[in-house]
């Protein structure tokens, strides 16, 4: 298993770790198998999805937008405790891992997209971890 620390700067932030993966999967030198990115944290998510700023900045404007909105059941228990419950909402939804096709020794990725973590309860030290399997 490769492993990786992202250091987040921001409340909400996306991050794209594109590149780092794809790093290790040349490290892996395995050509053609299967790719597992996962996150071990319960207010961050592994997204799949463009990197294009002003997207970006529309993704994080709904997290936001979940956290603040008025809810008319008096908002989340969870923040009696934290405060963070709408992070962990969404990292409920987007998913802590992502599957990857690894084919002539990177990632298969269609055109726009990119591997992002997204932070929502920042900033913090994020693990990233990868184990990359080869086909049989
Ligand atoms: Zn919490």
């Amino acid at each position: 298993m490769y492993s990786f620390t992202a250091n987040t700067k921001a409340k909400f932030e996306l991050v794209n770790i594109t590149d780092q993966i794809n790093r290790l999967v040349a490290e892996s030198k395995i050509k053609s198998g299967y790719a597992l990115v996962f996150i071990p944290h319960t207010t961050a998510g592994i997204i799949c999805n463009e990197d294009e700023a002003r997207l970006k900045n529309d993704i994080l404007q709904v997290i936001k937008t979940l956290k603040e909105k008025s809810w008319n059941f008096g908002g989340f228990a969870h923040d009696a405790d934290e405060g963070n419950a709408a992070a962990h909402i969404v990292a409920a939804l987007s998913g802590n891992s992502r599957g990857f096709i690894v084919r002539d020794g990177q990632l298969e990725l269609g055109t726009w997209q990119s591997i992002m973590l997204l932070e929502m309860d920042g900033p913090r030290s994020r693990k990233v971890w990868i184990k990359i399997i080869r086909d049989s």
